[in-house]
């Protein structure tokens, strides 16, 4: 079973990750643990990723797709594996499917947790954050008992400025216009399945799991 998990931020793509590994034996692999395990391992691909990343540059995709690549041949991924975070241009899905191609495995779907942008606007941009004690809340999810005024003991809420309305639509507009291409990509190959992210995370984990039972 060989996946991928696409969505935007606040579409709830980590929690619907650890419910899949929940239930499948396939690996969760994200760019950034990938990353972190082939620099840790000092493999040759980590210690060039390294150099790049000590200088402040971008890693070319040709070191990021070895790295996948050494990742998805390991042990734990030969049954498959659930990829996040990658591929994010059109070259490195191309690369991806002709690293598939070497091991004679293919994508089977693309997991693409769909919510509109306006929900994923009021996710984003209503948490507040206590100025005393540094608890949590949120508009929606996690209101305080009293608007603006901590529970335990009545700090003020603030937000802080990357969850303000600007700058969470400027994040959201730079992934839309990312992960479009990848998207129509994999749509064009067939295996993209977009789930509605707008549910409550429950039901979004049983669609998951439907589409999932319906590959094998
Ligand atoms: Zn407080």
């Amino acid at each position: 079973m060989n996946i991928i998990l696409m969505g935007l931020p606040g579409a709830g793509k980590g929690t619907q990750a650890s419910e899949i590994i929940k239930k499948y034996p396939i690996p969760h692999i994200s760019t950034g643990d990938m990353f972190r395990k082939a620099i840790k391992d000092e493999t040759e691909l980590g210690k060039e990723a390294k150099s790049f990343m000590d200088r402040g540059e971008l890693v070319p995709d040709e070191v990021t797709v070895g790295i996948v690549k050494e990742r998805i041949s390991e042990d734990d991924a030969k049954k498959g594996f659930l990829l996040d975070g990658f591929p994010r241009t059109i070259e490195q899905a191309e690369a991806l499917n002709s690293i598939l191609e070497d091991l004679g495995r293919e994508i089977d779907a693309v997991v693409n947790i769909d919510v509109p942008e306006e929900e994923l606007m009021n996710r984003l941009t209503g948490r507040r954050i206590c100025e005393i004690c540094g608890t949590t809340y949120h508009l929606v999810f996690n209101p305080p008992k009293v608007e603006g005024t901590c529970d335990l003991e009545g700090g003020k809420l603030y937000q802080r400025e990357d969850d303000n309305p600007e700058t969470v639509a400027n994040r959201l507009d730079v992934n839309i216009k990312q992960s479009k291409p990848i998207l129509d990509f994999y749509s064009q190959k067939g295996v993209l399945k977009n789930i509605d992210g707008s549910k409550n995370i429950n039901e979004v984990t049983e669609d998951v799991i439907t589409i999932l039972e319906s590959l094998k």
